[in-house]
This record gives structure tokens, sequence and C-alpha cells, in this order.
């Protein structure tokens, strides 16, 4: 079996930093990439605060801590990821730009490197037949935020090998993570039920079912949720959401995936939640106040 070794994250937004986070403290060499420059300071900003709140809570050794950042490179070539075991695609929820990466990425990789995606809904096949390596492409689905939450979400496209299959779930547990296999249909197993869930509460905003407040409360109180949808919504990134309910409505052919229009105006309003300090509670506040 392939032993993963050395890790390769493209984007390195909310996802991609908490995946070099994670892969830097298991021991594994992490190679973090994006278009944008100030986007890789920004997350090796955000990787050592989250960091120091771990050392703070006594969770990690100062020492530890350093040498974990001193594994992770950063740059905007790809020639970043000639000597990874596997690159971990974590760039914007979008399918030109996803098929792009994929087939750019191949040229400069080792033959026996994997190629997983990140991405919350888009069909792991199709970004496999993009590629070199159909039987090297799999689904590697995070949660946010990737430190802390306990879940990775494993996709086979219809291609992906048992050794490839079995290299990711390794590198799951010395991630520290606990796995969920899930096939290759729209959104997978999490949000195939999560996002409609917060779709449905933007539709009950918009028709004035109740508030931002109120909707949140009603989930938080009454469902025993840790989050109400709104606030959870803005937590993933509306234009997250959005996208994961279009590729929902598509991939499905049903129009109960069919996307809030509140939601849509929301995100082209660049109200993307909190990574935009606005979405349905504005961040600029402490507490962040309901926007609606
Ligand atoms: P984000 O907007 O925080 O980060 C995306 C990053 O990708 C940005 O830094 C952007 O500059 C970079 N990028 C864009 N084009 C690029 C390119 N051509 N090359 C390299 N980098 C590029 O988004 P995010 O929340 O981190 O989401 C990233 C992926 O993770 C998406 O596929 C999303 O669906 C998935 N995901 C998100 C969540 C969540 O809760 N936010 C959870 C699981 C999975």
């Amino acid at each position: 079996m392939t032993e993963i070794r050395s890790v390769g994250v493209i984007g390195a937004g909310q996802m991609g930093n908490g995946i070099a986070h994670v892969a830097a403290l298991a021991g594994l060499s992490v190679a973090l990439l994006d278009v944008k420059a100030e986007a890789l300071e920004k997350a090796l900003a955000t990787v050592a605060r989250n960091m120091d709140r771990q050392v703070a809570k006594g969770g990690l050794s100062g020492a530890d801590k350093d040498a974990a950042l001193g594994r992770i490179r950063t740059g905007t070539e790809m020639s970043l990821f000639s000597d990874c075991d596997i690159v971990i695609e974590a760039a914007t929820e979008k399918e030109e730009l996803k098929l792009s990466l994929f087939r750019s990425v191949c040229p400069v990789l080792k033959p026996a490197a994997i190629l997983a995606s990140n991405t919350s809904s888009i069909p792991i096949t199709r970004l496999a037949a993009a590629t070199d390596r159909p039987e090297r492409v799999i689904g590697m689905h995070f949660m946010n935020p990737v430190p802390v939450m306990k879940l990775v979400e494993i996709i086979r496209g219809i291609a992906t090998s048992d050794e490839t299959f079995e290299a990711v779930a390794a590198l799951a547990a010395t991630l520290g993570k606990t796995t969920a296999v899930a096939q290759d249909y729209p959104a997978f197993i999490v949000n195939r039920i999560l996002v409609p869930m917060i779709n449905e509460a933007v539709q009950a905003l918009q028709e004035g079912v109740g508030d931002v407040r109120s909707i949140d409360a009603a989930m938080r109180l009454g469902a025993n949720h840790p989050m109400g949808p709104l606030q959870l919504g803005d937590f993933i990134g509306l234009d997250t959401c959005l996208a994961i309910m279009r590729v929902l409505h598509e991939g499905m052919g049903d129009s109960k995936y069919r996307p809030s229009p509140l939601l849509v105006k929301y995100v082209e309003a660049g109200w993307l939640g909190r990574k935009a300090g606005r979405g349905f509670y504005d961040y600029s506040q402490d507490p962040p106040k309901p926007t609606r």
C-alpha cells in the first residue's frame, strides 16, 4: 500500500489551512498552494493562531507547534507538488475550476501520487475523468473546522482502486479522523442531508415564518442542534451552500432541491457569511447581529 508521508493542498482558504494544520501536526510534510499569495500568508497566520490555542489548552507543546509549522511549505506554482504522495484539492467549489486544477496538476505529480478532492458536492468520477489516473482519484471530504471535527467522508469514484481507498483511509486515521464511506452521488452523505435543511431555513426566513434569531433558536433549543441553521450556513459559507444546492438540484433533477431565492440574493450581494464579515449575521458587531 502507498504510504503517505508528504501531502499537497490546493487552496489555502478555511478548509485548506485546516487540512495543512492537521497534516503538519501528524508529522507529515505539507505543501500548500494558492493562486493568491495573500491567501497563503493569511493561512499560515491562521494555522499558527489555531495551534497557539491548542498550546494554551495544554494539548500541544510549543516545540511541537514550531516543528509542525516548519513542515509547511507554501507556493503558487504546481511544481510545489512534485514530491507529494497525495494532493488534496480544497479550492473554491466551482466545477470548471476543479476540472482545470485536476488537469494541470497531473503533469507534475509522481506516477503513484493520489489526487483527492475536498469537494462538498461535485462528482468524483467526473473529476477523475479529467486526469491521467482515475484509479488514483478519490473524495476526501473534511468537515469545518478541520482541526476540531472528527469526520472525514471518503468518496470512491467509479474507477477508484482499492489500493487508493486503503491508502486514504490510513491517512485519515493518521490525521486522527474517523471515516464514513459514501458512494459518488450528488453531495454524498453529510451535505445531502445538511444543506437542504439550511436551504429550508433560508426559505422559511424568506417567507417570514420566523426571523433569523427565531429560526436559529428554534433549531438550537427545539432540535438540540449545537448551532442554528442560518448561523451554520454563515459558518460554511453561503456561496458553498448555494453551490451544493445547485449540484443537488441538477444532479437529482428534483425540484425539492431548488435553491432558496433569498440564498441566491445573499450570495449575489457578496454576503457570503462569516468569511465575508456578513451573511445572515453581521460579524462586525459583537455578538454578531442578525441581518433580518
Ligand atoms: P474558501 O473560499 O475559504 O477557500 C478557497 C481558496 O481557494 C481561496 O483561498 C482561493 O484563493 C483558492 N483558490 C481559488 N482558485 C484557485 C486556484 N486556481 N488555485 C489555487 N487556489 C485557488 O473556501 P473553503 O470553505 O475553504 O472551501 C474549499 C473547498 O472545501 C470547497 O470545495 C468546499 O466545497 C469544500 N468544503 C468546505 C467546507 C466548509 O464548511 N467551508 C466543508 C467541507 C468542504
